[in-house]
């Protein structure tokens, strides 16, 4: 069966950058950018290894897709990301112009639109895809820490 370009498929491959996260014991959010239907920017979070509060997937993915762009703004992109963006990805995503966002699960706490954070009139936001699984990764990656 051939596989369709659409949502779900690339919300899998940021699924899998969260999983990369989760095996490196960094809190599993993962990433991806899209133009057209061509991934152009790949990154799951890495604040651990790093020692970086803002080696968040998004940030990280925005700068690769910038750089494969050669230009500043992601206009005709797509970011798929695990976990609703903070008010810092937000912010960025903002400055981006990025055309449309896409996150599985929500973050009521620690989420940009419980921060009050606004990203750019020009960006359209969907979410819920992938949700369950997304959010069950976090949950387990905490249960598992704290079992330490
Ligand atoms: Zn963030």
């Amino acid at each position: 069966m051939l596989q369709p370009f659409d949502d779900n498929y690339f919300m899998k491959k940021a699924f899998q950058q969260a999983e990369m996260a989760y095996e490196k014991a960094e809190i599993p959010v993962g990433a991806i950018i899209t133009h057209g239907n061509q991934i152009i920017a790949q990154a799951h979070n890495l604040t651990e290894q790093l020692t970086d509060v803002t080696a968040h997937a998004e940030m990280q993915a925005i700068t690769a897709a910038a750089n494969y762009i050669g230009g500043k703004y992601l206009h005709d992109c797509t970011l798929y990301v695990t976990l609703e963006p903070c008010q810092m990805c937000a912010g960025a995503l903002y400055w981006s112009q990025i055309s449309k966002i896409v996150f599985a699960a929500e973050d009521a706490k620690r989420g940009y639109r419980s921060m009050q954070a606004k990203l750019h009139p020009k960006t359209k936001v969907e979410f819920g895809i992938m949700e369950e699984e997304a959010a069950q990764l976090i949950k387990d990656f905490f249960l598992e820490k704290r079992k330490f």
